[in-house]
């Protein structure tokens, strides 16, 4: 069965047909311009042409997304006048083929519980550290998405720390404020350092050190948070964060192992930019 996989990024759509065994008969990128939806569909349109035998289209997007209904409930000015967009209904019109569409999010993590880092595991939960703090809840092949407000599974809005650092969303002390790229850089800033945060970690430094640990002990207190919630076998760490693994997962282990109710592993994401069209194809597959 072939499928096309949609990534949708602020600057970048990134549009791939492949099949059940992830191989790939159409990688292509174009440039993200507006209206979105005419773009999304003419390319589409296009790539039908020529793959007539493909027989759904999976999307991941950045915003929240009513998966349920196919529709964007809220989308950022990066993508302007993407909110309120029904993709399901207008593109399965003009395709006549199934369409699925979820938060960016929620498809990355598919992407590693299907035939990543957890594919071994039957219940996974994906951090994807980067700006902010993306997550992905997968249990028993039901991806925890959508909603009303096409907010389930947003991770990165619990509150960690209450009256904490303020956060996008409008609240204070919300996870990703903590844990995320953009929490990191933070935590560098007050700690009076000025290292990027890639020679933060392999700076002989014990001020940088100690930014590491207390970084390591808080995505410690969200993962063993998150553990009484959704008791998952693994959790997939992924982002620009996760690239420097080697250097804080020993100290992220060794942190969480008194906080957990039982074990559980933790992997690094085995996907980058890639997750995005792999989990897009697996929304459909
Ligand atoms: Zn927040």
């Amino acid at each position: 069965m072939k499928v096309i996989g949609v990534d949708i990024g602020g600057t970048k759509v990134r549009m791939g047909v492949l099949d059940q065994d992830m191989k790939i008969y159409l990688d292509q990128k174009v440039p993200t311009t507006f209206p979105l939806y005419d773009l999304l569909e003419k390319e589409i349109l296009k790539i039908l042409e020529k793959h007539p035998d493909v027989e759904a289209i999976g999307i991941g997007t950045h915003g929240f997304v009513d998966s349920k209904e196919g529709k964007i409930v809220y989308a950022t000015d990066l993508l302007p006048g993407w909110t309120g967009t029904e993709v399901k209904k207008h593109l399965e019109q003009a395709t006549n083929k199934r369409v699925e569409i979820d938060n960016d999010a929620n498809v990355a993590a598919l992407a590693e519980a299907k035939i990543g880092a957890a594919k071994e595991y039957d219940r996974t939960l994906c951090l994807t550290l980067g700006t902010g703090l993306g997550g992905g809840v997968i249990m028993d092949d039901f991806l925890l998405s959508g909603g009303p407000n096409g907010g389930a599974a947003e991770l990165g809005h619990m509150t960690l720390y209450p009256n904490g650092v303020e956060c996008g969303c409008g609240r204070k002390g919300c996870f990703e404020q903590y844990v995320s790229g953009t929490a990191l850089h933070r935590r560098i800033k007050e700690a009076g350092l000025s290292y990027k945060p890639e020679e933060l970690f392999t700076a002989n430094d014990p001020k940088a050190k100690q930014v590491i640990r207390e970084f390591t002990y808080d995505l410690a207190i969200i993962i063993s948070s998150l553990q009484a919630t959704f008791d998952m076998e693994v959790v997939v760490i992924g982002g620009g964060v996760s690239e420097a693994a080697d250097y804080w997962l020993d100290d992220l282990n060794e942190q969480l192992k008194p906080l957990l109710l039982n074990d559980l592993d933790i992997k690094i994401a085995q996907f980058g930019n890639e997750a995005g069209m792999y989990g897009a194809a697996h929304l459909v597959l």
